[in-house]
């Protein structure tokens, strides 16, 4: 019997520590360890890898990483209310799954794992994006971790995945392929989750790529992306005026016409006006 199999079902696991969602910590909870496991497959393999979790909450994924064999997983959760359940999963993985009480945006993983480091998550929503973001826009690339295998709404999850064309397409989208290979590894229904949150979710996996897909530095191309995608339906022209007084000249040595518009510059381009607008 695995160790999976001597822990009890999750279901009784709530009940038993009165783990009722909270809405103000985004708790939609996955029971289903069939799934959980899906999950962590799709973090790739963890045999030789330490795991970050953000927000294990009863620890469905958790337990899905430690039996997928992650070498060690250290979680993050704010709510204290789901420590005993946590404690109970690391007692039957001795020595490998660390628990950490507090904000995912005040911990410094490298504090606690060795590299090479995954992450998996299913997220809270409201600090999805700017968890995303942190993990995408590190002082040096390549980052600490491999892979990043997190659950989303479905509208973000398109969002990091789109192309040039599509109303989904954004700083986000940017952000993430520049360096990092990107896809959508799975659709959950609402009622995947208890409970079942208004929207649909998907988990995307995102992996490093060990340098960046065009050259192009990280602090110019997150501000041009930021103006011309803050005023998407204006022409470049516009949006970005307040970069430069001849953003005209430099959307031009970039290969755009200053008269298109954010959405139909693909991360080629991005790249190439991030160096013009970065060049004396
Ligand atoms: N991973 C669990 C699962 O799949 O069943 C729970 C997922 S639930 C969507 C999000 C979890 O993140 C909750 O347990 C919540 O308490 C936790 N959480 C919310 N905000 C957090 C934060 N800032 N830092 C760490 N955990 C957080």
């Amino acid at each position: 019997m695995s160790a999976i199999d001597s822990l009890p079902p999750l279901r009784e696991v709530i009940n038993t520590h009165d783990l009722r969602a909270k809405k103000s910590l985004g708790q939609n909870f996955l029971l289903d360890l069939n799934l959980t496991a899906k999950i962590a497959r799709t973090a790739g393999d963890l045999s030789d890898c330490d795991v970050l979790e953000i927000g294990p909450g009863p620890g469905g994924l958790t337990r899905g990483l430690l039996a997928s064999g992650a070498r060690r997983v250290l979680a993050v959760e704010k709510d204290a209310r789901c420590l005993p359940a946590l404690a109970e999963i690391a007692e039957a993985y001795p020595g490998r799954l660390q628990v950490i009480e507090g904000d995912a945006l005040k911990v410094d993983p490298l504090d606690h794992l060795t590299p090479p480091i995954r992450v998996a998550a299913n997220l809270p929503y409201n600090v999805g994006t700017e968890l995303l973001v942190r993990w995408l826009t590190p002082p040096e690339w390549p980052p600490y971790w491999q892979s990043l295998t997190l659950m989303f709404q479905k509208e973000v999850a398109q969002r990091i995945v789109a192309q040039p064309g599509s109303k989904a397409y954004g700083r986000l989208a940017v952000l993430s392929q520049w360096r990092c290979d990107a896809r959508i590894a799975m659709e959950l229904p609402p009622e995947a989750f208890t409970p079942p949150p208004k929207i649909r979710s998907a988990v995307v996996h995102l992996t490093a790529l060990p340098e960046p897909r065009f050259p192009a530095d990280a602090d110019v191309l997150q501000r041009v992306t930021a103006a011309a995608f803050n005023q998407r339906r204006k022409m470049l022209r516009a949006s970005l005026k307040g970069l430069t007084p001849d953003i005209e000249d430099r959307l031009l040595a970039a290969g755009i016409e200053p008269t298109e518009r954010a959405e139909q510059v693909g991360l080629d381009r991005f790249c190439a006006l991030a160096r013009a607008v970065a060049a004396r």
